[in-house]
């Protein structure tokens, strides 16, 4: 057995295993193998650079014959010969390290952070998510962790990130290999859109062919659940890629569900047929409120429950980037503040996570990141953000000067007060805030002059793209919704080639120029058209 190598240094072993990896060195050729108790590396030499035994391919099953050695401070096998097993020994084996990882794949029972309904019941489907990451650990599969570009997809990528670099430390015996095992990327459209999915297949697949790496593990954050998300994932599902999404956004309309004693404990989406595990609060009768970042955090503990202390602030600062207010918030905003983190400073942390992210772009800005959300250079933290704020704060009052004064606002008949801003001609381009943030500065700034409990929609516009921001109030009262719009938009102006969604109050439409101004009039007399309930 490999975890009992260590043991055996000097003595000739026999060991059947699954090849994982196959690398090409300048001298041997490196064979990762597993068996149901671990993983090692096998050095097999011809010559210098020649690779050896080619008749052996990945995820072969093989019996090795060799010395153990120790190379560079790790246990490793000198073959002396590696044949492959037979078909039948192989299935055997195969069943033998299936069973066994997916047995040491399984999660501690731990609790969660916070009480919660909502969490209880999708408790199997979380559970469910940290196995699958914890299997494509022991697998030896690259984690690729996508994130929705804002603070709480940020935190929930970092959240994860903390879980699951030191198991993948844990579980490999190569130094670097948590950079041949994880990835993190921001993915600038709030879904995973082909852009970022053609870039991940494409590394994947070179990986693959040049240094022999197994297929990821895609993982989805704050992303991945909506019907915009399809087109993306059904292409990573040609090449049998396992999906994992953690998200909180509106998946549309449920397909089943079952539901008991009036409360639902699980639901099916469209995107459920790309998606392996679907964790999403809408699935068990919750809602956005619950944010990707809360969600995150919590199967992250799961994944590994060692972080507890070090991630728990995320979901506070998840919920204040997302503006998300329910039961479970103040739950979170509590252990935040045991941590010594007010209210205050974790709003200041949200908002400088969302400027920084704006000039990292597609740099998932690991370091950075970690010093502002306080995992990390603890030291650092005040003076970083301390620093940003100002920044951020004098970017925000240059571009709010621009925009104040050229809001149109009205009151509809109906009472909701429409606020309508051309964010590109009366806002500084190509900087910070950009015409979605600046639309949300837009809003907050009429909310308060008008009153939270009022219902208010804000639309700042370009000449092809809306973003909207709308009080709760508006949501309640009359039912508003974006993607609703977004929808109606698509079925009245179809030939403005309309996308579009987000959250019921908060979210963006995009149309072609041409008819910018028929879809915008619309758009107003849709709005104009809801009627309070
Ligand atoms: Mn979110």
């Amino acid at each position: 057995m490999i975890s009992k190598l260590e043991e055996k240094k000097g003595k000739i072993v026999r060991i059947d295993g699954e090849v994982q990896q196959i690398q090409q060195t300048s001298g041997p050729t490196i064979f990762i193998i597993n068996d149901e108790s671990g993983t090692t590396e096998i050095a097999a030499f011809d010559k210098a650079g020649e690779r050896s035994y080619p008749e052996i391919e990945l995820d072969d099953a093989v019996q090795v014959i060799g010395e153990v050695n120790e190379h560079s401070g790790k246990t490793q096998i000198e073959s002396s010969s590696m044949t492959k097993l037979s078909e039948e020994n192989t299935i055997k084996l195969h069943k033998l390290i299936d069973d066994a990882l997916n047995k040491k794949a399984e999660p501690q029972h731990v609790d969660f952070l916070v009480k919660s309904d909502v969490l209880n019941r999708l408790k199997p489907k979380m559970r469910e998510a940290a196995q699958k990451i914890r299997r494509a650990i022991l697998d030896g599969r690259t984690i690729l962790l996508r994130h929705h570009n804002d603070a709480d997809g940020i935190c929930s990528g970092v959240a994860m990130e903390k879980a699951i670099i030191p198991l993948i430390e844990k579980a490999n015996p190569s130094n670097d290999a948590q950079y041949y095992y994880f990835k993190r990327s921001p993915s600038k459209a709030p879904f995973y859109e082909l852009e970022d999915v053609v870039k991940d297949l494409s590394f994947a697949l070179e990986d693959q062919e040049r240094h022999g790496q197994k297929l990821p593990l895609i993982v989805l954050l704050d992303n991945g659940s909506t019907e915009e998300d399809i087109v993306a994932l059904m292409q990573a599902k040609i090449y049998d890629i396992e999906v994992v999404v953690i998200d909180h956004h509106s998946p549309g309309e449920l397909l089943t569900k079952d539901e008991r004693d009036g409360e639902i404990y699980g639901a099916t989406v469209a995107v459920d047929e790309y998606v392996d595990t679907h964790v999403n609060p809408y699935l068990v009768g919750g809602d956005s409120q619950l944010t990707a970042g809360a969600l995150a955090t919590e199967v992250a503990h799961l994944i590994n429950p060692n972080v507890k202390d070090l991630i728990k602030h995320l979901p506070a600062v998840a919920a204040l980037g997302d503006r998300a207010e329910c039961g479970e918030v103040y739950q979170y905003l509590q252990i935040a503040s045991e941590k010594g983190f007010t209210k205050e400073h974790l709003a200041k942390i949200a908002e400088c996570v969302d400027f920084e992210a704006y000039f990292l772009r597609f740099m998932n800005g690991r370091g950075i990141m970690d010093t502002i959300l306080a995992v990390d250079n603890l030291d650092k933290h005040e003076k970083m953000i301390n620093a940003l704020y100002k920044e951020y704060q004098k970017r925000i009052d240059t571009q709010l000067k621009a925009a104040l004064p050229n809001i149109k606002r009205t009151q509809l008949e109906n009472g909701i007060y429409f606020n309508l801003i051309d964010v590109e001609k009366y806002a500084h381009k190509f900087t910070f805030p950009a015409p979605g943030k600046t639309c949300g500065f837009v809003h907050d700034h009429v909310i308060k002059e008008l009153g939270e409990d009022k219902p208010i929609v804000t639309l700042g516009h370009g000449p092809d793209f809306g973003v909207f921001r709308a009080t709760d109030a508006v949501n309640e009262e009359f039912g508003f919704n974006v993607n609703d719009i977004v929808s109606k938009m698509i079925e009245r102006v179809p030939s403005a080639g309309i996308d579009g969604g987000g959250h019921e109050c908060a979210g963006s439409i995009k149309y072609i120029e041409g008819l910018g101004e028929e879809v915008l009039f619309k758009v107003v007399e849709e709005i104009q058209s809801l009627t309070k309930k």
